[in-house]
């Protein structure tokens, strides 16, 4: 690092009243409720979907997740949920969601992790950036705000007020650690528009220009907390590293969504994408000014090193349970289609079933194990242990999962009759007879293999495919940082060194 970010005495062009007030928003309420929850992005963000600015409470291709999030939020409260999704303040004052809890015993750790369970069961394992995920970034960021404040004072002091400002209002965030993919192979020291920059610092905060690639989750968020992967945190120019946090609506910042995969409907049934179909943005930062207390981290590219998995400690586990649930929802639709065209018995069809309850059953086991070596983080809170080597496994399986399906489903995967034709007294006969399976009606059949389609055929299976492959970060860095830190790499190699020296 050899020079640092030039620092201006006035920002009040950049900071509004009105945007300053966005960042106190309402009165803490605690954990959402649904309708409260859809409310609250009725803020004037700017949505662009398809050449326009869109509403995202009010666009058709919006409304299956918003719902569906809404849903889970009103879920939380119901009475078999409410023990492990929610939990009190420590002064009794307010109801705030578990997933914010930073456990410092087992009993907190256990209720953390059957908080997030009913998150991802009760979205199938198909909503990866379910808002219990990133609120255990936050968790992350809280835990390590000491290391912050090694670098300033105010970085720790803001990182405890975020995550307490998170928990109280419910924030849902969503996090974006990339650059635009333009040209890898070229430094943003040589054209600064390949990452977003720091192009302002005042003691009352920074002005920030330029893009990230990208943020699932955007338009249905709060907030965006932005920081850096392993790709991108050695830079070569401070200007580049900066974690902060931004409102959805702050002055300048755009998000782009990508194209909705919702099912179109014409009387077809889309369970899965008509509800999950989380979105995917390109953010866009047009000198968006970021106060000073949402700020947690400049130019120190050793912290930024440092805090990446520091910060993910929890959400990365979190991520795998959510992984574990597309496993079983996986099992459970690529059982029953195959009992439903009577191949189940088969020796060749057991042996894929089997391939697919086996990594069932490794991941539930690799959770326990992890879980049970947790680790005590140095602000003294229970971790659980890495999740290196099962983040490489899952990316690895993700395509295998898919092509067992697609091997057992055969061309019933797309040969499946709409409503309308269900409907129809004419056809009926004849779908009864020709299209129900071996001891299932047709009504059943159509719906099980048209979720078999959705999890491995149209666009959103697509898109949940490349997500599993890559949401971790890139597979050849996770493998890279895996074979750097295995801690029992030395004596696995002073064992063999033994095994030849006595071979003399
Ligand atoms: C569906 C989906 C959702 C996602 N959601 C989020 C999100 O919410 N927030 C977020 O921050 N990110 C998100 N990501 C981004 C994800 O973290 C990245 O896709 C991942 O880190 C890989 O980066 P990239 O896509 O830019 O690929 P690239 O980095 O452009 O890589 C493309 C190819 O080039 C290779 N490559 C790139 N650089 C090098 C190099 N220097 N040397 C050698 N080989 C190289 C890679 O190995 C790869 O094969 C999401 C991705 C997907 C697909």
């Amino acid at each position: 690092m050899n020079k640092t970010i030039p620092k201006l005495e006035a920002m009040d062009d950049f900071c509004t009243l009105d945007y300053k007030l966005q960042l106190c928003r309402s009165a803490a309420k605690g954990a959402w409720t649904g309708a409260r929850y859809i409310e609250s992005l009725k803020d004037g963000r700017q949505v662009w979907y398809d050449g326009e600015v869109i509403d995202v409470t009010r666009h058709p291709s919006f409304q299956g997740l918003l719902m569906a999030l809404a849903e889970l939020y009103d879920k939380q409260r119901l009475e078999n949920n409410s023990a492990d999704m929610l939990t009190e303040l420590d002064d009794g004052s307010l109801q705030v969601s578990a997933s914010y809890i930073v456990p410092s015993t087992r009993e907190e750790l256990d209720k953390k992790w059957r908080n997030s369970h009913k998150w991802m069961q009760l979205s199938y394992g198909q909503l990866p950036r379910v808002p219990d995920f990133m609120a255990n970034v936050v968790v992350g960021l809280y835990d390590f705000r000491h290391e912050l404040g090694k670098v300033d004072p105010q970085f720790e002091k803001n990182a405890e007020d975020y995550y307490h400002y998170c928990r109280e209002h419910d924030i849902c965030l969503t996090h974006a650690l990339g650059d635009p993919q333009i040209d890898r192979s070229a430094s943003p020291v040589e054209n600064p528009d390949h990452a977003l920059r720091v192009v302002k610092r005042t003691k009352e905060g920074i002005v920030v220009h330029g893009a990230k690639q990208l943020a699932t989750l955007a338009p249905y968020c709060h907030e965006a907390l932005i920081y850096l992967s392993p790709a991108f945190y050695m830079r070569e120019s401070p200007e580049f590293v900066a974690w902060f946090s931004v409102p959805m609506n702050a002055p300048g910042l755009k998000f782009l969504c990508r194209e909705s995969h919702v099912g179109t409907s014409n009387g077809f049934r889309h369970a899965f994408s008509q509800s999950y179909d989380e979105q995917d943005s390109m953010l866009f930062f047009d000198h968006v000014f970021i106060p000073m207390n949402r700020v947690f981290l400049l130019e120190n590219t050793e912290v930024a090193a440092k805090g990446f998995h520091e910060l993910n400690k929890w959400s990365l586990y979190v991520g795998q349970i959510r992984f574990y649930h597309r496993l079983r929802t996986f099992l459970g639709v690529t059982s029953l289609v195959a009992k439903s065209i009577g191949v189940d018995g088969f020796r060749e069809i057991m042996n894929r079933v089997g391939e697919l309850t086996s990594y069932v059953e490794l991941v539930r086991s690799c959770l326990v194990g992890i879980d049970s070596e947790t680790r005590i983080s140095s602000a003294g809170n229970i971790a659980p242990g890495s999740t290196l080597a099962l983040d490489s496994f899952a990316s690895q399986i993700a395509p295998r999962i898919n092509e067992i399906l697609r091997d057992i489903g055969g061309s019933g995967i797309i040969m499946q009759p709409s409503a309308k034709d269900l409907a129809n007294p004419e056809l009926r006969p004849y779908l009864e007879k020709y299209m129900k399976g071996k001891g299932v009606d047709v009504d059943f059949k159509t719906d099980l293999f048209r979720l078999a389609f959705e999890l491995i055929g149209d666009r959103f299976g697509a898109r949940q495919e490349l997500y599993e492959i890559w949401n971790r970060g890139d597979i050849v860095r996770t493998r890279m940082a895996l074979c750097k830190s295995y801690p029992d790499l030395n004596n696995c190699e002073e064992e063999i060194k033994d095994l030849i020296k006595e071979l003399k």
